[in-house]
């Protein structure tokens, strides 16, 4: 006969929590991602809460640090609010 580990049958509680809390998180931030990708995807045009087109509406200036400029915007679709994050890509010379 062989003997069984009591810590094979029985699960451990406080694994079992972590275990489920990251695949808690995991889920969480794949969905964060499918929204980040269907919004730059529509070139900031698809609402990623309530996926309406059209209706993301300005809210503020551009303010521009470090090569990054942001924007605060909202859809008139659905009321949420975020801000937008743009990245220096390069330049076009201008003929003066
Ligand atoms: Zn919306």
């Amino acid at each position: 006969m062989s003997s069984i580990d009591i810590s094979d049958v029985i699960p451990i509680g406080d694994e079992t929590v972590d275990e489920n809390f990251e695949g808690f998180l995991e889920e969480y931030e794949d969905e964060e991602e499918d929204e980040q990708i269907i919004y730059v995807e529509s070139n900031g045009q698809t609402c990623p809460y309530c996926l309406e087109t059209g209706e993301i509406q300005t809210a503020g200036t551009v303010e521009i640090s470090d090569g990054y400029a942001f924007q605060e915007v909202f859809c008139g679709a659905c009321d949420r609010q975020w801000t937008d994050v743009y990245q220096l890509v390069g330049f076009n010379p201008t003929d003066v």
